[in-house]
């Protein structure tokens, strides 16, 4: 299908707050990993995900007195997928940091399989969420190494199949010492669409119950994103997915797209509902799809209130 690029010239506001938005998930999503501050029971239990059905009830959550996420309701069914779409500050990522809890609701509760993220263990809670999007690093290690991060009992078969699944084995086969090459920092330089698929791979590898997708708009040629795209369809496929929309295109899919503004959901529905819906999505998907010139002035007000 053909995707769609941000018409860049006719669209600097909007451009500019979905650049912003971008730089502020890199920020938080490379928090993923840090040891999170929050009290935890000591006889949590461990979340155990079965179906991987995840439900918001009535999330509200400030950084401080200033609500930021405001009474979000919704429901994913296990292995369906959720897009995220908004613009800047409208709490996209805010309202994916509360899934990997790395702060408290204050009103409402996020429940995975019926189990509070709150109430079980932060560490089987965060193992059973991948995350795969524009802050994901390589470190400075082999590229075996960088795919088995997290899963270190991983078999060299093993690696080799999510490396395939991933559409990067052909390229890791060419590097100078294969899997042992050493890549990140003072490593072998590799390419964006190249460290991308490393990363995915770790993500094929990790087989995390529920993903969390934030796209990365990196500039990639057509082939290669086709790759990573394809990769990313096996990803995701019967798999709880969120996903953080850039290009609209790539979402289009999604069995559910909220549309949050200013913390609050103002739309919901599939693709297909939204344009009917004449909205905010349907004028974001009308400029992208260069069917409109750009977006209504109300809109721009509206964002940048
Ligand atoms: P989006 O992902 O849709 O761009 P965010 O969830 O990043 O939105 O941000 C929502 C609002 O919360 C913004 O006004 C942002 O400035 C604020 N915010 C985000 N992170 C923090 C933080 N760590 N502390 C205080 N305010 C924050």
């Amino acid at each position: 299908t053909q995707r769609f690029i941000w018409p860049m010239a006719q669209f600097g506001q909007i451009i500019n707050m979905y650049q912003r938005a971008r730089a502020s998930s890199e920020r938080i999503f490379g928090l993923m990993d840090e040891p999170s501050k929050l009290e935890e029971d000591a006889d949590a239990p461990d979340l155990v995900v079965e179906e991987g059905e995840v439900v918001y009830d009535g999330v509200t959550f400030g950084y401080d007195e200033e609500p930021i996420v405001r009474d979000v309701d919704f429901a994913v069914e296990g292995g369906e997928t959720l897009a995220l779409v908004g613009p800047t500050g409208a709490g996209k990522s805010t309202v994916l940091k509360l899934l990997l809890r790395m702060y408290d609701v204050d009103e409402g509760s996020i429940r995975i399989d019926g189990q509070d993220v709150g109430e079980v263990t932060l560490r089987s809670l965060r193992r059973s969420i991948g995350y795969v999007g524009q802050s994901s690093y390589l470190f400075y290690g082999t590229v075996r190494e960088n795919i088995t991060y997290g899963a270190f009992d991983a078999t060299d078969e093993e690696v080799r199949e999510a490396a395939k699944a991933a559409e990067a084995h052909a390229f890791i086969e060419n590097l100078p010492d294969g899997y042992d090459t050493m890549v990140g920092e003072r490593g072998v330089k590799l390419s964006g669409g190249q460290r991308q698929r490393v990363t995915i791979a770790r993500a094929v590898l990790k087989d995390p119950d529920v993903l969390v997708l934030d796209e990365a708009t990196s500039d990639v040629d057509t082939e290669t994103e086709m790759l990573i795209q394809r990769s990313i369809d096996r990803l995701t496929a019967d798999r709880t997915t969120f996903a953080i929309a850039h290009r609209l295109s790539t979402i289009r899919d999604a069995d559910t797209i909220l549309v949050l503004e200013d913390g609050e959901v103002v739309e919901r529905g599939s693709h297909d509902d939204l344009l009917e819906n004449g909205g905010l999505y349907a004028h974001l998907w009308g400029v992208q799809a260069g069917e409109i010139d750009e977006l209504p002035q109300e809109f721009i007000d509206r964002a940048q209130e």
